[in-house]
């Protein structure tokens, strides 16, 4: 068993994840009486002062930490990831009612599938046919004009790949979901017209979806849509309509501020480069391990291998678990080993990981 502070373990949960150790001490710090205010932020008002300048630092410091332009709105939203697939067509699907998607995974599949119940969704590209082991290259030509926007999904949790590049959609506005990359990497916001993610897989515990809309498509849905499911009253009430998620904003606004610290995104960028480099290395290097996407669209944040023997992979899993080293269940729909290296993921982390992998596959030769 791998000795770690607190006798934690290191967790490789594609989500709900891992959070930076230095947050989850402030975090423990503040719970009884949060600077001095005599309360813990799960009990203070969502309209007090104090918990004002939680939710304007949070989104302030996200602005800086992403260079988000300011003619875009940031969102703190309920509902998870999924209740994103609604929200979008609900909001951006009303013009020639028409939406492209690129299909890379059940996530960008699920999306698709909402928006086909509101209008004349198209999928411009998939991989389905391959177990979405890589992701379309597609050119402006392939999205149709006149659509309300095209849909991608930028990290693909499930199968461990990623768009290595920006579709050109021309005019028609892109949008995207960040969930499993959220502050892994330097991204262009500009190129979007959101950006949006659930929190739990890099940001902040359960419970919340960031949206990050450009200001020209607030505004947009018909009159029958729900209230809490139109973004321009979220933008409008600066994420306050209702109580928002506020712990999660907290801690959110708290790994904000860890970011910040150690330097930014691009600090963050270069370490997780280095800790995919090394595992993908160490399966590249195996003969007992493959992995299981093309080497060009590989995730950064989830790292899927097998090793060919469905018998083999889950004494491999439970071995690791054993050592401290847990979660590394591909998802159910795949199987095989799923290690998901998000930023807060130490580099000791992954080279315990390394290790036991070269200890396992002597001992199973
Ligand atoms: C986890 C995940 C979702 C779904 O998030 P929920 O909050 O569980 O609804 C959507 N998209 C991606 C890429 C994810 O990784």
């Amino acid at each position: 068993m791998i000795k770690q502070k607190y006798d934690r373990v290191y967790n490789f949960s594609a989500g709900p994840s891992i959070l930076p150790l230095e947050v989850l001490e402030q975090v423990k710090e503040d719970l009884l009486n949060y600077k001095g205010t005599g309360q813990s932020v799960m009990e203070m008002s969502h309209r007090s002062k104090e918990y004002q300048k939680i939710i304007d630092e949070a989104e302030a410091d996200m602005r800086e930490l992403m260079n988000i332009p300011d003619n875009y709105k940031v969102l703190f939203l309920q509902g998870g990831g999924t209740l994103q697939f609604a929200m979008v067509p609900l909001n951006l699907m009303v013009g020639s009612k028409k939406a492209d998607y690129i299909i890379t995974g059940n996530w960008a599949k699920k999306a698709y599938e909402e928006a086909e119940k509101f209008g004349d969704a198209r999928i411009v590209a998939s991989s389905k046919d391959d177990t979405y082991s890589w992701v379309p290259k597609v050119k402006k030509e392939d999205f149709r004009a006149d659509a309300d926007y095209a849909y991608i999904c930028l990290n693909n949790t499930i199968y461990g790949t990623k768009f290595n590049y920006i579709p050109d959609t021309g005019d028609v506005p892109l949008v995207a979901d960040w969930s499993s990359g959220w502050m892994s990497e330097e991204i262009d916001v500009s190129k979007f017209g959101i950006l949006w993610g659930g929190a739990q897989k890099n940001v902040a515990p359960a419970g919340m979806s960031i949206v990050v809309i450009r200001e020209d498509l607030i505004g947009k849905a018909p009159a029958n849509v729900p209230t809490y499911l139109n973004y321009k009253i979220h933008a409008d009430k600066g994420s306050m309509y209702n109580t928002p998620p506020c712990w999660t904003i907290y801690v959110a606004g708290e790994v904000f501020k860890y970011l910040k610290r150690i330097g930014g995104i691009k600090v963050m960028q270069e370490m997780n480069e280095r800790k995919a480099a090394k595992l993908y290395a160490a399966i590249d290097a195996s003969e007992m391990f493959k992995g299981t996407v093309a080497v060009e669209d590989r995730s950064l944040m989830n790292v899927t291998f097998v090793t060919g023997d469905a018998d083999l992979d889950k004494k491999f899993i439970a071995e690791a678990r054993e050592q401290g080293l847990i979660n590394l269940a591909g998802h159910r729909s795949v199987g095989g080993m799923r290690a998901s290296i998000y930023n807060a993921m130490p580099e000791e982390g992954v080279d315990a990981l390394i290790e036991f992998m070269q200890k396992f596959e002597a001992e199973n030769k």
